[in-house]
């Protein structure tokens, strides 16, 4: 079953159209990684899923319903940014049940929810801390966990690690793909780096210019690339 289809998905900003015509279709459960070069397009269309962008034309469809209009805190998803976007002021805790209390959930389930996330990204003994209290990989957790207090349909991930150093990399990668075995969500994935796509995807979509180059397993991809860009991507030397 399909979980998310975007058909004919275009978007132009003024007179640049940035992604002429997406068709992709992303399956119940899967993790997907959007990998490309920087300006290719991967952040647009993660916030046009998300809401946070308009479309131009096209549609975006959610369990099969079109979503393409409807605001982006209805939608059932939950986006993690490079820059963490956690309230400076508020503590850990507060970051993680200020959406839920916006939408009036009861405190109990509020605190139970919190408690999950935290547990999940180990932070329990930072939930009175404020971000500024925290190192940046720390500060990432606390933004993952907000995204799963949120229990959305589908979480979007903008190059979530792109601010930590290569080995805190590694290890929050592995984190990441172990909560997808944990959660079984559907997860989208942006990143313009080829190790991590390989490592972390169950399907690889590759980008150029806005448009789809390639989609597939990421040892389909490395064995049998479409074309040199792909190979020179991700494909095994040839
Ligand atoms: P990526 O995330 O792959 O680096 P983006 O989606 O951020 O790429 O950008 C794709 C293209 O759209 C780039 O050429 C960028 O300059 C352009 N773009 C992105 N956001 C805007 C905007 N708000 N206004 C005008 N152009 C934009
Ligand atoms: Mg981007």
């Amino acid at each position: 079953m399909a979980k998310l289809t975007l058909q004919n998905l275009n978007k132009c900003f003024g007179f640049v159209e940035v992604i002429p015509d997406v068709n992709l279709t992303i399956d119940d459960g899967e993790f997907v990684v959007f990998v490309g070069p920087s300006g290719c397009g991967k952040s647009t269309l993660l916030r046009m899923i998300a809401g946070l962008e308009d479309v131009t034309g096209g549609d975006i469809r959610i369990d099969g319903e079109s979503v393409a209009h409807v605001a982006a805190a209805d939608r059932g998803v939950a986006m993690v940014f490079q820059s963490y976007a956690l309230y400076p002021h508020m503590t850990v805790r507060e970051n993680l049940s200020f959406g839920l209390e916006n939408i009036r959930m009861p405190k109990d389930e509020i605190n139970r929810r919190v408690a999950i996330a935290a547990e999940m990204l180990q932070i329990d003994a930072l939930l009175d801390r404020r971000p500024k209290q925290l190192s940046g990989g720390q500060r990432q957790r606390v933004a993952i966990g907000r995204a799963i207090t949120r229990d959305p349909k589908i979480f979007l991930f903008d190059e979530p690690l792109s601010n930590l150093d290569a080995e805190l990399r590694v290890h929050m990668r592995l984190e990441i793909t172990k909560l997808h075995e944990r959660l079984g969500n559907t997860m989208i994935y942006v990143t313009h780096d080829q190790i991590e796509a390989m490592t972390m995807a169950d399907k690889i979509v590759v980008l150029r210019r806005g448009v789809i180059e390639q989609v597939g397993a990421p040892l389909e991809l490395y064995n049998t690339p479409r074309n040199t860009f792909v190979a020179g991507f991700i494909g095994s030397p040839r």
